[in-house]
Parts: C-alpha cells; structure tokens; sequence
C-alpha cells in the first residue's frame, strides 16, 4: 500500500503523515514513512542541489530532469524494495508536487513532467491525501519555520492560491486514488480523518 501525501506549504501534511505512520504502526502494521524531494541518500543530495543556493541555477527544464532523477532514485532503493516486501510505504509529496511545482509554477511545462513521468517513475500512490487549506493560513504557517530550504516558500500568495487551486483540479483529474481533507481543522481531527480514510483502502 503507497500513500502519498501533498498540499502546498505550511498545509500540515508532514505532520498528517507521521501520525498517520505512528497510528498504523501501532495497529502492528510495518510502515515506511519517507519524503521527497529527497527519501534515499542520492535523492537527498539532489534535494541539496535544488533546494539551497542560488534559485536561478536551474532551469525550468532542468529542474524537472533533477527531480524526475531523484524520483527514480527514491522509487528503485526506498519505494519499491517495502512495496516489495508488504510494507505501506507513506511518501511526504511524490509525482503530483512535481506536476504542480514544476508543472505550474514557472510555466506550463505539464507535458514535460508528464512525458518523463511515464518514461521513468509510471508509477502512482494507491491513495493520495491532499490537505487543503487557505494559502494565507498555510503561508503564515511556513513562514513560522526556520530552515535553508525556504526559497520556495517566498512563492507568495498568488503563487500559492495557483497552487492550491491545481492541487483541487489534480484531485478532480486522478479522482479515484485522492482524498481531499479540510486542513483547517484542529491537526486532532484531521489525523483522525485521513486515519479513517488510509483503513477504509487498507
Ligand atoms: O514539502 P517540503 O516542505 O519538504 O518541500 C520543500 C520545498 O520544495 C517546498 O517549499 C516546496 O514548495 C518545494 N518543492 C518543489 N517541487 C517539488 C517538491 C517540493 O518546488 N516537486
């Protein structure tokens, strides 16, 4: 079983994702909790070369090829093997923050994810939990945070609202497989919505 979760930043997914692990663990089930950008060593270190320094080093283009590589990477050592061995696998952000971040944000470059998509990963989460929540509420949140990583999250709001809205619209597109749940709510009850959701497709 592979869930994956997304929502744009400071939407509370990675803290749903690992309750949602402490939770299944303690029904006795072998859980994997991983992330991307990043979940194997090399994946990590592409993270780094992404994430940190000078935010035009990148294209667009190449940008996509960096993240599809860390993917691949990711899915061979981490994904797969648990998969492979019965485990449920819980991803924080996988293909869809790709179609969204790269696919969106700095042009329509949707076909292109897509193309390498299928080329390289063509593989989707049996359930994906989008968290959504008001870009303002989310943005307030991550500017809370501290850390290297955070040149994404100077996206601003409009960025953001583009962002949530894509998300709603790729709940619409892959629609059997997401779980759309209302971040807005005490991170209690949320934790024991998507808990509800993971057991009914377990
Ligand atoms: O989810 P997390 O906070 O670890 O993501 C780190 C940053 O990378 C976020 O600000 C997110 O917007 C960005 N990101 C991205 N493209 C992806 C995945 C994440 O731009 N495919």
């Amino acid at each position: 079983m592979f869930i994956s979760f997304e929502g744009i930043d400071g939407s509370g997914k990675s803290t749903q994702a690992r309750v949602l692990a402490e939770s299944l663990r303690a029904r006795g089930l072998d859980v994997v909790l991983t992330r991307e950008p990043g979940g194997s060593p090399g994946a990590e270190e592409i993270r780094r070369l992404v994430l940190e320094g000078d935010p035009d080093r990148w294209s667009a283009q190449t940008e996509i090829l960096l993240f599809t590589a860390a993917r691949r990477d990711h899915l061979e050592r981490v994904i797969e093997p648990a998969l492979a061995a019965g485990k449920v696998v819980i991803c924080d952000r996988f293909a869809d923050s790709t179609r969204m971040y790269q696919g969106l944000s700095r042009g329509d470059l949707r076909a292109l994810v897509d193309q390498l998509h299928s080329l390289m990963i063509a593989r989707e989460p049996d359930l994906t939990i989008l968290i959504d929540i008001d870009p303002a509420v989310g943005l307030a949140r991550a500017k809370g945070r501290q850390g290297s990583e955070e040149r994404f999250e100077d996206f601003g709001l409009g960025l953001q609202q583009k962002m949530r809205a894509g998300f709603l619209d790729l709940a619409r597109e892959f629609a059997p497989r997401f779980a759309v749940i209302d971040g807005a709510r005490t991170s209690e009850i949320i934790a024991q919505d998507v808990l509800e959701t993971a057991l009914a497709k377990l």
